[in-house]
């Protein structure tokens, strides 16, 4: 069995605690590999070796440090393909999907390489007599990542490239379902020159996450993940003085308007409620059609639409839809959701419960399926599915809409479709989500804006990557310096004249 240690100082290393955790091919069911989890003490000699790295690393001049983002995106790109394969072996994302999942990453390195620009403090000049005031952004030293399953490529480099450029060294910790990819990146980002013991991959479960959270020299925490986690990472990071962002779950609504373009807004639904097999954080998972007419559109539009979609291993073929879900647990939850949708009433208009595909009977596969009917007492609107699974709540007007979205625990994502700019503008304004689409399904922004929710959807403060980022993983410093008037005075300079 092939066997997934970590990345330490420069190298691959087999771990040593004696405990593994199995990584699954989610498109066949097999386990393909068993990567190792870190013991405490594996994961206190990756800190301490990262905290004497980036003395260095953060005393390099930005510009330097710079270059190294910039070979690294080169080298991503260069490595495109075998990168998205790594992604799709481990989390079941179909190809294209995985090089988009590189791409979004490989943006956010591309900011990076401005990173002098980023760092750049300010001043004033004479903020008093003779008094100058400045402030400088400086790294806070080690750092650490957090990452979920969902995005193997895209979240780790959220994490490691601006912490990395600010001039910090980072302990990342990926999903221990899908650990490759960030490990293959590690190695690229030293082929780019960065310094050995700048980034350490350490694999592990909760002990390895306790672990950083209880480091005293692990000075902030970027996690992103399930609520629940989120919350609970944020308060003991929080606790023990860390700064800490934890980006949670989401329930994701997009609202067709009477006046939208029905065509348009299916299209859009089919690819936010069924790519990736529903296993984005922006995944749209409820639709809010308003008045009867526009939801019996709605759902006629994406009948046809739902059954055309084909599902299947990624290695069938650039023209499958989506693939499979993550583990065995995640699909026997899902389709337990989909039955208490039933048992609580909802319309199950397409049932995704008994896919069964030739060939690949024991790959975690589940159907696109559409509930109509659905109200917000049901456990299916209640939870995040995390699966493809879309609800059609449908809503009597514009109001009752808007407020469907504001009383929703989760405040990640939503959408609006509509033909009308005063709607859009009024829904943009009033509703408590962090990334709105007006007639765009996945509004999430690009790499020099940031990505972050609010409610139940992150707990901390700034988001992840842009400008915020380089606020997170730096500490202001602010210096007032007074110079005296008068040494200049006292010097003589000039060319005496002869007496
Ligand atoms: P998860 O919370 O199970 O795991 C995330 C990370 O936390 C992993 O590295 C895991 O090893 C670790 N972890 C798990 N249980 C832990 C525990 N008890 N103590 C300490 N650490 C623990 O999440 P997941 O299933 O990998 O990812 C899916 C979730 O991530 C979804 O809820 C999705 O919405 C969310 N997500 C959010 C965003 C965002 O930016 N808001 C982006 C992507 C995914």
């Amino acid at each position: 069995m092939k066997e997934i240690g970590h990345w330490i100082n420069g190298k691959m290393v087999a771990g040593t605690s004696g405990k593994f955790a199995d990584v699954y091919n989610p498109a066949t069911g097999e386990i393909q590999a068993r990567v190792a989890l870190a013991s405490e003490a594996e994961l206190a000699q990756a800190i301490a070796d990262a905290e004497k790295a980036q003395l260095k690393w953060g005393a390099t001049n930005p510009q330097r440090r710079a270059r190294v983002f910039m070979e690294f995106g080169r080298l991503i790109n260069a490595h495109m393909d075998e990168l998205a394969e790594l992604v799709s072996r481990e989390h079941g994302k179909t190809l294209p999907d995985a090089r988009g999942d590189v791409q979004r990453g490989l943006e956010v390195v591309e900011v990076c390489m401005g990173l002098p620009n980023l760092l750049k403090g300010e001043f004033t000049d004479s903020a008093g007599p003779g008094i100058d005031l400045y402030s400088m952004r400086q790294a806070l030293g080690v750092v650490a990542g957090i990452t979920p399953f969902n995005f193997p490529a895209m979240i780790p480099l959220w994490k490691m490239s601006p912490a990395i450029a600010a001039g910090n060294a980072m302990i990342l910790k990926p999903s221990e379902r899908c650990p490759s990819t960030a490990l293959r990146l590690a190695e690229l980002f030293k082929e780019a020159g960065l310094p050995d013991g700048v980034l350490q991959v350490v694999n592990g479960d909760k002990l390895a996450v306790d672990g950083l959270l209880d480091s005293e020299t692990i000075q902030a925490v970027g996690f992103v993940g399930s609520t629940p986690i989120a919350q609970y990472i944020y308060g003991r990071a929080a606790t023990n003085g860390k700064r800490a962002q934890c980006f949670g779950g989401a329930k994701n609504h997009m609202l067709i308007m009477p006046d939208a373009d029905i065509e348009k807004a299916a299209d859009a639904l089919i690819g936010a409620g069924y790519g990736a097999a529903g296993e984005r954080c922006m995944a749209i998972s409820v639709a809010v059609p308003v008045g009867q007419e526009t939801a019996d559109k709605l759902v006629a539009a994406l009948l046809p639409r739902i059954e055309k979609l084909k599902v299947g291993p990624y290695t069938a073929g650039e023209d499958i839809d989506f693939g499979p879900v993550i583990t065995k647990a995640s699909q026997e939850r899902i389709l337990g959701l989909i039955n208490s949708g039933v048992d609580q009433g909802a319309k199950l208009v397409v049932d995704g419960r008994d896919l069964k595909l030739q060939g690949y009977e024991n790959g975690f596969y589940v159907g696109a399926t559409l509930f109509d009917d659905v109200t917000p007492d049901m456990e299916i609107y209640k939870q995040e599915i995390f699966g493809p699974v879309l609800s059609v709540v449908r809503a009597g007007n514009y109001e009752d809409a808007l407020q469907l979205v504001i009383d929703n625990e989760y405040g990640n994502g939503t959408a609006i479709y509509t033909a009308d700019g005063d709607t859009a503008r009024d829904f943009a304004s009033r509703v408590n989500v962090g990334m709105v689409g007006i007639n765009f399904p996945i509004p999430v922004p690009l790499s020099y804006y940031t990505f972050g929710g609010w409610k139940k959807s992150a707990f901390g403060d700034l988001n992840q990557y842009g400008p915020d980022a380089f606020r997170f993983y730096t500490k202001t410093k602010t210096v007032t310096a007074r110079w005296f008037s008068g040494i200049k005075d006292g010097a003589a300079l000039n060319f005496k004249a002869l007496d």
